[in-house]
C-alpha cells in the first residue's frame, strides 16, 4: 500500500467490535504525515472528519456522511532518556496491545497492566485508557496533535492533556477538531510494579513476602489470563469492552447506599468520593444475561453489553437507556456510557 491519500467512494462497510453495520462515504487511509495537507483541505471544505482506529470504542450510526479518517501510521523513535525514564514516541496507528509487547522485549517495563486491551496508541490518550490499577496519564510525557482549526502540528504536555476517569481534553470541545499523530510515553527505570488492584492479589503477596520477585513479564502474563477468563472476546460476541463507567459518587451519598445495601462494591478515591463498580449497580437490578432484542448483557460481565446478532445503534441505546433508567431509579445514581457514541 503506497502512502499517499487513500480516498475510496461510496459506500464503505466500516467494522467495528460492536458489530454494527454502518456504512460510510468516503473514507481515507492515514499512513503518512505527508498527507496532513490533503486532509488539511478535506477538513477546510467538509468539516472535521471522524477519526477512528481499532473502532473498539465507539457506537457508529448506519450511515457516516462527514469524511472517515483510518489511523494507520505505525512505528516508534526511540529519543535520548531522561534520568528517570526512557522516552519513545510511538505513532497513533500502532497497535495497542503490540507497542505493549514491544515496550517489554524491549527493557521497558511500565504498560503491562494496560495489556490486551483493544485498539490503537493514539485512541489511547482519547479516554485515557485504564485497567488494573493503572491509567494511561501515569506513563505519558506528551501528545503530538494536529490542530486543523490551525492547520499545524503541535506537542501537548502531560497536564495540557487534562486527564481523568475516562476522560481527557481530547473527549472535550477543546479537543474536538485534533487528530492524534504520536504518543509520548516516559516509562520508567526504577519500575516498580502496580499491583493493588484485587484481581492482582496472588503477585502483590508474592511481593511482599519475597521482594523483587514480581517481574514486569509476571504482571503482564497474570493480566492476560485475568481478561482473557472474564472478558468475552468481541471477535466471538461482538462488545466494546466496558459500556458504562464506574459512577464516583459523594461519600455522603456513599454512606446513605451503603446503609440500604450493605454489599455495595465500592473504591475510596484520593479526593474522599468513592467510586462504585457500575457493573454490581446493573446486576442487583437483575440484568445479568437479559435480552434487549438483539442485544444482551453479558451472562457473566453485567458491564458488558453485547450485539447477538443483527443489532443497530438505536437498539444499543435502548437497551443502554433501560439500564441506566432502572440503576437511577433503584440507587438515585447516573451512569455514563464509556464508549463514544458517534453522530
Ligand atoms: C473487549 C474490550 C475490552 C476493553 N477493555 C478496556 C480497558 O480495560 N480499559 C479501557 O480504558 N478501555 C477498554 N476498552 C475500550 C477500547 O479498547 C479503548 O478505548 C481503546 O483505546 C480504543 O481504541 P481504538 O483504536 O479502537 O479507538 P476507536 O474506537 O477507533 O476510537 C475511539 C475514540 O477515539 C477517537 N480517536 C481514535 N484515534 C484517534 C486519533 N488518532 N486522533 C483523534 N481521535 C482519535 C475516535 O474518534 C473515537 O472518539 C475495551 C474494548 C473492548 C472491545
Amino acid at each position: 500500500m503506497s502512502t499517499s491519500l487513500q480516498a475510496e467512494v461510496n459506500p464503505i462497510a466500516l467494522p467495528n467490535t460492536m458489530g454494527l453495520p454502518c456504512v460510510a462515504s468516503a473514507v481515507t487511509v492515514f499512513r503518512d504525515r505527508a498527507q496532513l495537507p490533503q486532509l488539511q483541505d478535506s477538513f477546510d471544505r467538509h468539516g472535521m472528519p471522524l477519526v477512528l482506529a481499532g473502532a473498539s470504542n465507539v457506537i457508529l450510526p448506519e450511515r457516516m456522511d462527514r469524511p472517515v479518517v483510518l489511523m494507520r501510521n505505525t512505528g516508534m523513535e526511540v529519543l535520548e532518556p531522561r534520568a528517570d525514564a526512557w522516552l519513545i514516541d510511538v505513532a497513533a496507528g500502532h497497535n495497542w496491545h503490540q507497542w505493549v509487547c514491544e515496550s517489554l522485549a524491549r527493557g521497558w517495563p511500565g504498560l503491562e497492566n494496560l495489556a490486551l486491551i483493544p485498539g490503537s496508541v493514539g485512541a489511547a490518550p482519547i479516554q485515557n485508557i485504564g485497567a488494573y490499577g493503572l491509567e494511561l496519564a501515569q506513563r505519558v510525557a506528551g501528545v503530538e496533535i494536529w490542530d486543523f482549526e490551525t492547520g499545524q502540528s503541535r506537542w501537548l504536555q502531560t497536564p495540557d492533556c487534562r486527564f481523568g476517569y475516562r476522560d481527557s481534553v481530547f473527549k472535550q470541545a477543546a479537543g474536538g477538531h485534533w487528530l492524534v499523530l504520536n504518543v509520548r510515553f516516559a516509562l520508567p527505570k526504577d519500575w516498580q510494579p502496580v499491583l493493588g488492584y484485587p484481581d492482582l492479589a496472588p503477585l502483590r503477596q508474592r511481593w511482599q513476602t519475597r521482594a523483587a520477585s514480581v517481574s514486569a513479564q509476571m504482571v503482564f502474563d497474570h493480566v492476560v489470563a485475568v481478561r482473557q477468563a472474564k472478558l468475552p472476546d468481541p471477535t466471538v460476541e461482538p462488545n466494546v469492552g466496558s459500556f458504562f463507567k464506574n459512577p464516583v459518587v459523594s461519600s455522603e451519598l456513599y454512606e446513605r447506599l451503603k446503609q440500604t445495601h450493605p454489599h455495595l462494591v465500592a473504591y475510596r478515591q484520593i479526593d474522599g468520593q468513592f467510586k462504585l463498580a457500575a457493573g454490581w449497580l446493573i446486576d442487583q437490578c437483575g440484568f445479568k444475561g437479559k435480552r434487549f432484542g438483539a442485544v444482551a448483557v453479558h451472562d457473566r460481565q453485567a458491564l458488558v453489553l453485547v450485539n447477538t446478532g443483527g443489532a443497530r445503534m438505536a437498539d444499543v441505546l435502548r437497551a443502554a437507556n433501560a439500564i441506566a433508567q432502572a440503576v437511577a431509579d433503584r440507587f438515585g445514581v447516573h451512569l455514563q456510557m464509556e464508549p463514544v457514541c458517534v453522530s
